[in-house]
């Protein structure tokens, strides 16, 4: 597979346009993004959105670089989305994929993703419920997925979590998921696949193997998100940081045939507290050591 930086690491840093364009080129040294919804959220009034998501796309043009997506982050997962258990959160939902597709077009890039949203208490663990909500996802979803071909999109991503009361959560259930939509969908959906969810030990136990994941889901991947973590929470490390994420099983994962033309995106969440230049100085670390790797 190929690396590239999901921009999460910069929010609330590097913001400028064309600040943020020279720290991706020139400190981390790469051309190859997926753009982040928390740095230009899909909610803003439609015209300065627009306006913004262009200063972006002329200042990436400028320096070379690619958006090779457009992909929610931790603002939109605080909401329950797509999986919300009233109709009209649901609807709400729906609105805010049509206005990432918007905002998508405007930065030039043609994919979104997403995780589908969490169920609530009350409907992950009744069984009529999650049914019931699994089928008004798929409803919703093919509407979405009607829009976006509409506006030139051409894949939609769905990211995989590890939460029981969300979905897909498992191998198995990101299949039968990709099965069903596609049966519906009016453009390709694919799953995206994160390393810190894969690797999460308290709800997989000795299961939680990312290469497993791959290996069973490699004919439905789109991309993967790729951060150090240690399997007891998903905490989208720099690479700096001991985990157990290794080079032996990013070789094994950049090794499966079926994704070699696929990217893996670096996603890194620092903490809100860290000190800007800590963060940068782990990035390019975590850079340098992560071409090396894909490099082999
Ligand atoms: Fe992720
Ligand atoms: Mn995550």
């Amino acid at each position: 597979m190929k690396l590239g930086l999901n921009l999460s690491f910069a929010i609330k840093r590097w913001v400028e346009p064309e600040i943020l364009a020279s720290v991706i080129k020139d400190e981390l040294n790469t051309s190859d993004v997926q753009f982040t919804w928390d740095q230009v959220d899909p909610w803003w009034p439609d015209s300065q959105r627009n306006e913004f998501a262009r200063e972006y796309k002329e200042a990436f043009k400028t320096k070379n670089i690619k958006i090779h997506g457009y992909f929610a982050g931790s603002s939109a997962y605080c909401y329950p989305q797509l999986l919300a258990p009233l109709k009209i959160q649901r609807k709400i939902a729906v609105e805010y994929f049509k206005r990432a597709i918007d905002t998508a077009i405007e930065l030039g890039t043609d994919i979104i993703g997403s995780p589908l949203g969490s169920l609530s208490n009350r409907d992950a663990y009744d069984k009529e419920r999650r049914a019931y909500i699994y089928e008004e996802t798929l409803n919703n979803l093919t509407e979405i997925s009607r829009y976006a071909k509409e506006k030139g999109i051409r894949e939609i991503h769905v990211e995989c979590t590890p939460l029981e009361t969300e979905f897909p959560s498992t191998p198995d259930e990101a299949n039968n998921f990709i099965e069903d939509i596609n049966r519906v969908s009016y453009i390709p959906i694919k799953l995206l696949i994160d390393w810190g969810h894969a690797v999460f030990k308290p709800l997989y136990g000795e299961y939680a193997d990312m290469i497993e994941w791959l290996d069973k889901c490699k004919n439905n991947i789109g991309a993967v998100h790729i951060q150090q973590t240690d399997g007891n929470w998903d905490r989208h490390w720099d690479f700096t940081k001991d985990g157990i994420v290794t080079k032996d099983k990013i070789d094994k994962s950049n090794a499966i045939k079926e994704l070699e033309n696929l990217y893996q995106f670096l996603e890194v969440v620092p903490i809100y507290e860290d000190k800007d230049e800590n963060v940068l100085a782990g990035m390019k670390k975590t850079m340098e050591y992560l071409n090396d790797v894909f490099e082999g």
